[in-house]
């Protein structure tokens, strides 16, 4: 692969085991230290310090960092980057946001990890677990990502910051609440391969339409190295618009998809025994056929921007087709739980991470496709939306009854619309009507879902937008199991 600059062995096994000594971050960012130390790894957050780490003070607007260094050295700080002088164990320097940003450059230059950046306005997270999976297994634990949704303009230089010089693959999630933020995180991570996922209303409210957010998206190709690859979804309205900026860029382009001209295009799907889908997808050159253990139609078509992604990358595939048949279960992002019920078990989706009009959507189909005695979903509001709220909310009635959901909890104030819709009584696929209620908070949502009785056999979705808070109700039927 032309990109898939590799370590000789020898060169290789003489790079540091840890992440940063002192002397390298002096060297980044034009600090000034009188201690010695080699630090396991770096860290923003003094609660999430671990022994080992650098600390780095940051200014926020509301917050900081530097009250929390005494907080860090408790949790095992080694040194903490800091603009002003302290008791402590420092690398003094002049703003230490740019220190930061200092590291992340320094550590992607003296890597020659392969970067992988992804966006898109749903399944970031998903897919770049599911990148990161495949090139790990690939390069037996040489590959390195983003935790958690760390995608903003902290998180970004942070996870570029913990790449280590051994890395092979580094796999960035970026993402934007307005516009203008994406072109500097992809300036930052500068990857190999840029992937967007799909385009779609979230943080419409900001952005305005549709057509500005697939444009505040392609800004991840303009960081793109010379020679690098775009990945874009085919099935999207958006794709033409999505190619042309790409082209813009320099970039290779590969799409994915369903669409008849993909060049990672699906061939057939069919249910897998265990759950998930059998997936064969077309790749130009060859098929390949794996399991997608994530289960959902969006998980089908994602798994192609994975395949599309790591091939780009010079990964492994037939690596990552056993690494897709092996994930499931991103907590808040479709994990499927046992809970217990009188005279037996059903089944609860805990998707109650995130939701858009079109998570909300995909979500739905595949509580669809779940076999299951009754279908039932608790809905918590969708923010985030501005002026869209209340029609996107109402609109919810129709994939609700296209599920065959015969009861649901709608949970938030935004969801009053869709109770009004749902008021109207037009029943569900299976000729029945939804019965719902309409509450407030999460703690409300238990109790009404207690006194529903859920049956053996029955299967709950659990969807809403973080804030909301319906982890608290996944959380609560889990203990109680
Ligand atoms: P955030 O902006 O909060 O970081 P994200 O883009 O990282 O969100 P994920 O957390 O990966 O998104 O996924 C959120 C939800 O979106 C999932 O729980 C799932 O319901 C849904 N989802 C994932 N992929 C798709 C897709 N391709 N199409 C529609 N919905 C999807
Ligand atoms: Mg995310």
């Amino acid at each position: 692969h032309p990109m898939l600059r590799q370590w000789p062995v020898a060169e290789r096994d003489a790079l540091p085991m840890s992440l940063w000594t002192a002397a390298e971050i002096v060297a980044a960012t034009g600090g000034v230290t009188s201690h010695d130390f080699a630090a396991a790894g770096v860290e923003m957050d003094s609660r999430d310090v671990k022994p080992g780490d650098v600390f780095v003070a940051l200014r926020g607007e509301a917050m900081d960092g530097h009250r929390f260094i005494p907080q860090a050295f408790e949790k095992g700080a080694v040194a903490a980057i800091v603009d002003r002088p302290v008791d402590y164990p420092h690398i003094l320097v002049a703003d230490t946001t740019k220190a930061l940003h200092d590291l992340a450059h320094f550590a992607r230059e003296r890597s020659h990890a392969i970067r992988i950046g992804i966006t898109g306005s749903v399944g970031k997270t998903g897919v770049k677990e599911a990148i990161f999976a495949c090139l790990d297994r690939a390069s037996r634990g040489a590959a390195h990502r983003s935790v958690r949704s760390y995608n903003n303009h902290v998180g970004v230089p942070l996870s570029l910051a913990r790449l280590p010089a051994r890395a092979r693959f580094g796999v960035f999630e970026m993402g934007m609440n307005h516009s203008g933020e994406i072109a500097p995180l992809a300036d930052h991570v500068r990857p190999h391969v840029a992937l967007i996922t799909t385009i779609a209303p979230a943080h419409i409210e900001n952005l305005g339409s549709l057509e500005a957010i697939a444009d505040e998206k392609a800004q991840i190709f303009t960081g793109l190295l010379p020679g690098g690859t775009a990945v874009i979804p085919a099935d999207s309205e958006w794709a033409g618009r999505l190619i042309g900026h790409a082209r813009n860029c320099g970039a290779t382009i590969v799409t994915f998809g369903r669409s008849a001209g993909a060049d990672v295009r699906l061939l057939d799907a069919i249910p897998a025994p265990g759950g998930g889908a059998l997936v064969t997808a077309d790749l130009g050159e060859r098929r390949i056929c794996y399991h997608v253990a994530e289960p959902g139609e969006h998980w089908i078509v994602n798994s192609l921007g994975v395949m599309a992604a790591v091939r780009a990358a010079g990964g492994d595939l037939a690596s990552a087709g056993l690494a897709l048949a092996e994930m499931g279960g991103l907590k808040g992002r479709g994990a499927r739980h046992r809970i217990a019920v009188p005279g037996g078990e059903a089944l609860m989706i805990d998707e109650s991470y995130n939701a858009n009009p079109a998570s909300m959507r995909a979500t739905l189909k595949a509580l669809a496709a779940t076999p299951a005695s009754r279908r039932l979903a608790v809905l918590g509001s969708m923010k985030e939306l501005g002026d869209f709220t209340e029609a996107f909310h109402r609109q919810l009635a129709e994939p609700l009854a296209e599920a065959g959901v015969a009861y649901t909890i709608l949970v938030g104030e935004e969801m009053r619309a869709l109770a009004e819709e749902l008021g109207k009584g037009t029943g569900n696929s299976l000729g029945k009507p939804i019965a719902f209620a309409h509450c407030q908070t999460p703690v409300e949502a238990i109790a009404l879902l207690e006194q529903w009785s859920l049956a053996p056999g029955d299967a709950v979705l659990v969807k809403g937008s973080n804030s909301v808070g319906l982890g608290r109700l996944v959380s609560h039927f889990i203990e109680n199991s």
